[in-house]
């Protein structure tokens, strides 16, 4: 088989798999810190390619809605709460085992557990306001894509 034709297979076979793009937004203690910029340079120079960002910010309700998976839990209004009190950036990552290597990247949820050099060691204040948020599935990475996007914003 020529280069040409095992390359298109290979590309076609990562599209099925979908393991390529995740989401992530900046919080608001990030955003109200100054931190954007650093985090974006750590986002890029781990080999992650933006294909869509906006800097927005969440209404109760949109921030009700994207962590609808926690609402039973005692922190959720806490954490609403939180991620509707200031501006956001929001961004769609590309990269091969892109949800995988972005939690690697961020580090564990709460700061004072996440490994030396990871965003949310060098960022996050506390369990609740860590810095960044990271997808946890490709389908989640999806679904939460195209709930801060649109197709004609995702520019791949
Ligand atoms: N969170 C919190 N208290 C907790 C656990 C989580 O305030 O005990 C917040 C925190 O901002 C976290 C978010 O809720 O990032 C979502 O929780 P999850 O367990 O999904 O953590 P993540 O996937 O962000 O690491
Ligand atoms: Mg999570």
């Amino acid at each position: 088989m020529s280069d040409v034709v095992v390359e298109f297979f290979i590309r076609f076979a990562k599209k099925i798999i979908m393991n390529n793009i995740t989401f992530t937004m900046i919080k608001p203690d990030a955003v109200e810190n100054g931190h954007i910029g650093a985090i974006l340079e750590k986002i890029n120079s781990a080999g992650f390619k933006i294909i869509a960002m906006k800097y927005t910010k969440l209404s109760l309700e949109k921030a009700q809605k994207f962590y609808e998976i926690h609402k039973d839990r005692p922190f959720f209004n806490e954490l609403v709460t939180f991620m509707s009190r200031g501006p956001i950036v929001a961004a769609i990552l590309e990269k091969d085992n892109a949800v995988e290597d972005f939690r690697e990247l961020i580090g564990s949820t709460n700061p004072a557990d996440a490994k030396k050099g990871t965003i949310r060691n060098l960022y996050a204040t506390s369990m609740g306001e860590n810095a960044v948020h990271g997808s946890d599935s490709n389908e989640n990475a999806k679904i939460e894509g195209t709930f801060h996007f649109s197709d004609s914003e995702i520019l791949s």
